[in-house]
C-alpha cells in the first residue's frame, strides 16, 4: 500500500487537519501521479459540512488534480514516467451502461465513483482527493495534460472548467446567440471565457458590482449588477441561454424572466434547498429549465485539448494547504478571484 499525505475532515464540525492514509499499489491498469495542485471547488465545502447530505468522512477533497506521473502499470498505454496528467471529479465508473459506452461516466447509471467522498466500483473502498501528494487511479480516468500553459491554472479546468465547457457545447452556443452567466466565481469565469471563445455575446449577471472590471477582462461585453432593478429590467426577455453557477439560494423565477422566448436556463450550481418554480414562469415563451453535471472522460479531454489550442487557463489565486479555511471563508462571500488553488509542496 502507498501511504499517503492529507488534509481532512473527520466529521462536518472539524476544520480540515493534517491526516495519513493509504492508497492502493499501483495494478497493471492503473497510473500513480504526485499531485502538485488541486484546485479548490465551492463542491468541497458543501460537502465537507455535509450540506447535500450522506457526506462519508474522513474526507480528503479535491477533484481538480494535476501533477507527474511516477509509476505505470505493465499494461498502462497512455502514460509514462514523467507525464502530466490530471484526474477531475471522477475516478471510475461501470464501463458498460449506455451511458459509459456514449462517453457520458457521469452520468453512469450503475453509479460512477466520485474521486472522493464516493466508494470505488467495488461500493465499499472509499475514494479520497487531491488534496494530498499522490494519487492511483485506473487509466481510462486519467487526463493529458499539456504542458504549454500554467498548470496551477490548469488545475481547475479539470471541474470548473468541463462543468462549464459541458453545457455550452450540449446546448450548442456560438456566434448569434446572447447568453448570460450567473455568478462570478471558479465555474462562472470559466463560462465567460467559454463562451466568449465559441462566439456567443456574453453578460455576466452578478451580485457583487466590484467585479465588473474583471469581468470586462475575461471577455464579458456586458455586466448587469443583479440587485439593481432598473439594470435587472433591462435585460428582461434578451438572453437566448443561461448558465447559472450560483453556489447559494436564489430566485430562479427572475433569471427565467431574462430568456427569450425557446431560451434556456441550465442550471450548474448546486444549492442546498429546492428551488421554487412557478408554472407561469415558464410556459409563457416555452422556456426550458435544465441541468448539468461536469463532463464525461472524452469531453474532458476534448476541453483541456480545446484550452492548449486558445491557451485559456483559469485565473488563479495560488494558496498554501494551511491556508484552505481563509479560502473557504472568501468563497463563502463571493470573493473568489476566480478560483483558489492549493499548490501542494506546502501540504
Ligand atoms: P464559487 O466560486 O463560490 O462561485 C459562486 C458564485 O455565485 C459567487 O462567486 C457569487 O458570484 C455567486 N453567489 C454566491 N452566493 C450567491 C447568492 N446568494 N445569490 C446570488 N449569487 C450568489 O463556487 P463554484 O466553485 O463556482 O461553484 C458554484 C456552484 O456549482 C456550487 O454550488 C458547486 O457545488 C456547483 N458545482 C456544480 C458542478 C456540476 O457538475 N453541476 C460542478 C462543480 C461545482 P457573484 O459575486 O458574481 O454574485
Ligand atoms: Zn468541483
Ligand atoms: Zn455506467
Amino acid at each position: 500500500m502507498i501511504q499517503t499525505k492529507a488534509y481532512a475532515a473527520q466529521t462536518k464540525e472539524t476544520d480540515l487537519a493534517p491526516w495519513t492514509f493509504e492508497r492502493r499499489e499501483v495494478g497493471p491498469h492503473d497510473v500513480q501521479f504526485d499531485i502538485l495542485f488541486c484546485g479548490v471547488c465551492h463542491s468541497d465545502l458543501h460537502q465537507i459540512k455535509d450540506e447535500w447530505g450522506g457526506s462519508i468522512f474522513p474526507m480528503v477533497p479535491g477533484h481538480e488534480i494535476v501533477g507527474r506521473v511516477v509509476k505505470v502499470g505493465d499494461h498502462v498505454k497512455k502514460f509514462k514516467v514523467g507525464d502530466l496528467a490530471g484526474t477531475g471529479c471522477l475516478v471510475d465508473s461501470c464501463r458498460v451502461c449506455d451511458n459509459c459506452k456514449d462517453g457520458l461516466e457521469q452520468y453512469c447509471t450503475n453509479g460512477h465513483s466520485q474521486t472522493y467522498n464516493g466508494y470505488e466500483q467495488d461500493h465499499k473502498t472509499p475514494t479520497y482527493g487531491g488534496y494530498s501528494n499522490t494519487i492511483v487511479v485506473h487509466e481510462d480516468f486519467v487526463l493529458r495534460i499539456s504542458d504549454k500553459l500554467d498548470l496551477a491554472s490548469v488545475a481547475p479546468l479539470l471541474c470548473a472548467g468541463i462543468t462549464t465547457y459541458s453545457p455550452l457545447r450540449h446546448w450548442n452556443i456560438g456566434k448569434g446567440h446572447k447568453i448570460a452567466v450567473v455568478g462570478l466565481g471558479g465555474l462562472g469565469h470559466m463560462g465567460v471565457k467559454f463562451g466568449v471563445a465559441f462566439g456567443a455575446e456574453v453578460t455576466v449577471l452578478s451580485t457583487s458590482a466590484k467585479k465588473e472590471e474583471d469581468a470586462k477582462k475575461l471577455g464579458a461585453h456586458h455586466f448587469v449588477v443583479t440587485s439593481d432593478p432598473e439594470q435587472m429590467k433591462a435585460v428582461a426577455g434578451t438572453f437566448d441561454f443561461i448558465l447559472d453557477t450560483v453556489s447559494a439560494e436564489h430566485d430562479l423565477n427572475v433569471y427565467l424572466g431574462l430568456l427569450k422566448t425557446n431560451g434556456t436556463h441550465v442550471c450548474v450550481g448546486v444549492p442546498t434547498k429546492p428551488a421554487e418554480i412557478a408554472a407561469f414562469s415558464i410556459i409563457g415563451g416555452r422556456k426550458s429549465l435544465a441541468g448539468s453535471m461536469i463532463g464525461g472522460l472524452p469531453e474532458t479531454q476534448e476541453m483541456l485539448d480545446f484550452c492548449a489550442e486558445h491557451n485559456i487557463v483559469s485565473d488563479i489565486e495560488l494558496i498554501d494547504m494551511k491556508d484552505i479555511h481563509t479560502a473557504y471563508d472568501r468563497m463563502l462571500k463571493g470573493d473568489v478571484r476566480y478560483r483558489f488553488v492549493i499548490d501542494m509542496a506546502t501540504l
